[in-house]
């Protein structure tokens, strides 16, 4: 049995290992409180009615491994956004989205960022350290009850999908994102088709992804179909370049039978010409991935700007022309900051940290 410490949270307590949250308590505690973590999470321990007051109790201020720092909506209350803190001062954002059959959540996988993205809030600043598999998991408990305290109308109230679209790069978290996984899918029960892991091409991890026994989906953060402008965007791609991130993706369609998904943000002047449009049609062809195109959410360290909506139309007509699937979609949450990072920079901002 392991030794809590005293600041260990419900969440970072390996679910096998529960019942060292209810010391001198009957055996079936543990399964009670599997339940309440995994299954029916609430956002206060007073409300798991069926465990005993000093359990209840104990289990105060130390449910959740962060507070809940902001928590904004937008969209006519569709989309909530939280930036949480975890004791230690490191924020994790999450971003959910009600949809009419489908209820999203955007989650982080570190708090910061390593990868240094130029377009991207989060990479500008930079690494503070990985999430572990109690904080990255906490996120889509914390959504879970958050939805039994007050549902989405019109959308499940419950998490259907997870997407690791938010701070930090999650193959570079691997062992943390595999258990977080391994818990989504196997204790809260999740489909694993539902949940997408989304990488900048961390190819090893990739690949280590491509061979656990889950069908994930997985989002390559393309923005760029050659080499020289993928480095200038997106430092990892010196190590990683792209016939070695497009064969690590084949591997992986080849292994889970799951078609990769494409994303490109869409800059002005810089990935929206013609010769990228032909380029990444071509990769997507040859990946029979969908591409999912999104304007760029200016950030303000950012050089780059978003395209216009007239260059828009054409880039999406470009790559029709050369045979693509592509849809570009439309962003949540401008209104609250709810892309990448943003929220995290406006409180810094606040807070005079910058
Ligand atoms: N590190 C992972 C996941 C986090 S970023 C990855 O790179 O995929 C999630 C998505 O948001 C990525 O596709 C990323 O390229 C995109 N993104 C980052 N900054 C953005 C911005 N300012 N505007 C629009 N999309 C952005």
């Amino acid at each position: 049995m392991t030794e809590l410490g005293p600041s260990t949270t419900a969440y970072q307590v390996d679910p096998d290992d529960l019942a060292s949250l209810a010391p001198g308590e009957p055996a079936y505690r543990a399964d009670q409180l599997r339940e309440w973590l995994y299954k029916r999470p609430v956002l206060d321990s007073d409300q798991m009615t069926n465990l005993p007051g000093a359990l209840r109790d104990s289990l105060h201020g130390r449910l959740w491994p962060f507070v809940v720092e902001i928590e904004q909506s937008a969209d006519d209350g569709r989309t909530r956004k939280w930036l949480f803190r975890a004791p230690d001062g490191a924020s994790i954002e999450a971003v959910l989205m009600g949809y009419e059959k489908r209820t999203t959540l955007c989650i982080s996988s570190q708090a910061g960022c390593a990868m240094a993205c130029t377009f991207c809030a989060t990479g500008q600043f930079g690494f503070e350290r990985h999430l572990d598999t109690g904080e990255i998991v906490a996120q889509v408990a914390y959504a879970n009850a958050s939805l039994r305290d007050r549902p989405i109308a019109g959308s499940p109230d419950r998490v259907t999908n997870v997407v690791f679209m938010g701070m930090g790069e999650p193959l570079a978290n691997y062992s943390h994102l595999r258990e977080s996984l391994h818990r989504m899918i196997d204790i809260i029960d999740m489909a694993a088709r539902s949940v997408t892991v989304s990488t900048v091409g961390v190819v090893p991890g990739i690949r280590k992804l491509a061979d656990e026994p889950w069908q994930v989906g997985l989002a390559i953060s393309l923005h760029a179909a050659d080499d020289e402008l993928r480095t200038s965007l997106i430092p990892l791609n010196k190590r990683y370049p792209l016939n070695e991130l497009i064969a690590a993706a084949e591997y992986f369609f080849d292994k889970t039978g799951r078609r990769v998904s494409i994303e490109w943000t869409l800059m002005a002047g810089v990935n929206d010409t013609a010769e990228q449009a032909a380029g990444v049609a071509a990769i997507s062809r040859r990946l029979k991935a969908h591409i999912n195109v999104i304007s760029l959410n200016p950030t303000p360290l950012t050089p780059h700007q978003r395209p216009s909506r007239l260059s828009v139309d054409d880039f999406m007509g470009q790559l029709a022309r050369y045979g693509a699937n592509a849809t570009f979609r439309t962003t949540r949450g401008q209104d609250i900051d709810a892309a990448c990072g943003q929220l995290r920079v406006r409180s810094a901002e606040q807070k005079g940290e910058q």
